[in-house]
């Protein structure tokens, strides 16, 4: 096997690092090491790109745009659907990459890499079906037809947390459409990035049409990126302060923005939910990617009739989980992703104790070089504690108690993020209602996971903006043109 083989060893994290890919070509460098959160061992290291690289990518996707844009749909589906096949041919590997820069538990990472997959499939399937529109206008004296053009070039952003779904939830509609992109991945979690930009090259995707760089000044890079006329798009997932930044920084040409935003999602379960089904979604809910998820129940609201009973079951659930690096086969809960985010969650639940909450199993970092936090129940939590209004990102569940369906809508709805929210009831009208009475983009009624490429995927408030996935996420990546026509 020769290095440009997919095939030779594809989880090994030194065969990704071997530069920036820009154009087609991998432009080697150094200087952002890769670190393994369970050991805090360095995997890897990839090239810091600057400013001239990033404008390098930007020519690189300009020269595609036009070869692209002009490609056949039914072509631009087939190289999609065989990305799809490549990484689904590669999905132990690339499950195994995941783990082990992300930290993620194997499971975690297998069922990230199948759904990040069926982007590409999904999208495959979008890309020949682009919506237009014909229609008399209201007066009869003309014609309104609507076609739909792709959008231009696209800067997509991705966080660390989901380092394959990330990007091709952004890449596989994006290039449904016929746009060309420069992905900018986490640093944290880079290989994965380029891992399947080669899968992509090796489906067929043209020189230029994806790009990938990676960068320790994404302010700088990224500033300058959406500076450039010829960016039109700007594709962010990430936490809502840097969302508002880069909003404000593409305010100034313009650019069109997809924002999806930090989440504080709560979890409902009334006196008539069924409590085992209510267990089993609130361990999905929660543990998924041990807690490092935007859609992660962050507040457990649970009826006075029914908060004991789930109390325990919740806590003996979480305490028999098992904890440990995330490429060991018997890990359940890998670590968090740096040691700052053990601090982070250490103080959130020191400061809701402080104020006379009660932990029922965990609440303390656990020793060791990697950066690990165990599975944590706390009950008896004050409604003003930080903990209930900032975004834990970690295997916390801190449970409140609650009366009435009016209280646990008022309670549910007590903060700036509107992104998801899980209900439990044995009352189909009751959930519905409720949820119709959450100000966020999606709601799981008896279900604790919710995230499906065929469905829109995004936030109310300050969540975001735009829908992922689903029919319409091709259109983020499209300029509708009106046509006034009479004939
Ligand atoms: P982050 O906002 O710190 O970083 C996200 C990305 O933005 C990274 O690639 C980072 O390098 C880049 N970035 C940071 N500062 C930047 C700047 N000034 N200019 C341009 N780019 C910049 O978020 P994170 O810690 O990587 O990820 C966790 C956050 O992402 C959480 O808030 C989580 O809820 C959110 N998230 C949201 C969704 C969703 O679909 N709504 C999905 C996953 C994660």
């Amino acid at each position: 096997m020769t290095l440009d083989s997919p095939r030779a060893d594809f989880a090994d994290p030194g065969l990704h690092a071997r530069g920036l890919f820009i154009g087609g070509d991998w432009l080697p460098g150094g200087g952002i090491p890769v670190t393994n959160p369970s050991t805090a061992g360095v995997l890897a290291e990839v090239p810091d790109a600057s400013v001239e690289d990033a404008m390098r990518a930007v020519d690189a996707a300009e020269a595609a745009a036009a070869g692209w844009r002009a490609t056949p749909p039914r072509q631009r589906a087939e190289i999609l659907r065989r990305w799809f096949g490549l990484m689904t041919d590669h999905a132990e590997d690339l499950a195994r990459l995941i783990s082990l820069e992300n930290g993620k538990a194997l499971p975690d990472a297998r069922g990230e890499v199948a759904y990040a997959a069926e982007f590409f499939r999904w999208y495959a399937e979008e890309a020949v079906r682009i919506p237009g529109e014909f229609r008399h206008a209201p007066s009869g004296a003309h014609h309104i037809l609507v076609d739909h053009d792709p959008i231009g070039i696209a800067v997509l952003i991705t966080p660390w947390n989901f380092p394959a779904a990330m990007a091709t939830r952004k890449i596989g509609p994006a290039l449904a459409a016929g746009c060309t992109v420069i992905l900018k991945p986490a640093s944290e979690t880079p290989l994965t990035a380029y891992a399947m930009a080669r899968l992509g090259a090796e489906a067929g995707v043209p020189p230029g049409v994806v790009n990938v760089l990676t960068t320790t000044q994404p302010g700088p890079v990224v500033s300058a990126m959406l500076a450039d006329p010829r960016v039109r798009k700007l594709s962010f997932t990430g936490s809502t302060g840097v969302g508002r930044t880069l909003l404000a920084e593409a305010a100034k040409t313009v650019v069109s923005c997809s924002m999806e935003l930090g989440g504080n999602a709560p979890f409902l379960v009334f006196d008539d939910a069924d409590l085992g089904a209510a267990l089993d979604g609130a361990m999905i809910a929660k543990m998924r990617n041990a807690g490092e998820a935007c859609t992660a129940a962050n507040r457990f609201y649970v009826q006075a009739g029914i908060h004991d009973a789930f109390v325990a079951g919740l806590t003996a659930r979480m305490a028999a989980l098992v904890v440990g690096a995330g490429t060991d086969p018997a890990t359940q809960v890998g670590p968090m992703i740096t040691t700052k985010a053990v601090t982070k969650i250490d103080r959130l639940v020191s400061q809701a104790v402080a104020r006379g909450a009660r932990v029922t199993t965990g609440g303390a970092p656990l020793p060791g070089s990697g950066y690990f936090y165990p599975p944590t129940v706390i009950e008896n939590v004050p409604e003003d504690a930080e903990i209930a209004h900032e975004e834990i990102f970690g295997p916390v569940a801190p449970v409140y108690r609650f009366e009435t369906e009016e209280q646990a809508i008022r309670l549910a709805n007590s903060t700036e993020y509107g992104l998801a929210a899980y209900v439990y009831s044995g009352d189909l009208s009751r959930a519905l209602r409720v949820g119709k009475g959450i100000e966020t983009g999606m709601v799981a009624i008896n279900r604790g996971l919710m995230s499906d490429p065929a469905a829109p995927f995004g936030g109310a408030k300050q969540s975001g903006l735009g829908r992922e996935g689903g029919v319409t996420g091709i259109l983020e990546f499209m300029e509708p043109k009106y046509f006034a026509v009479n004939f």
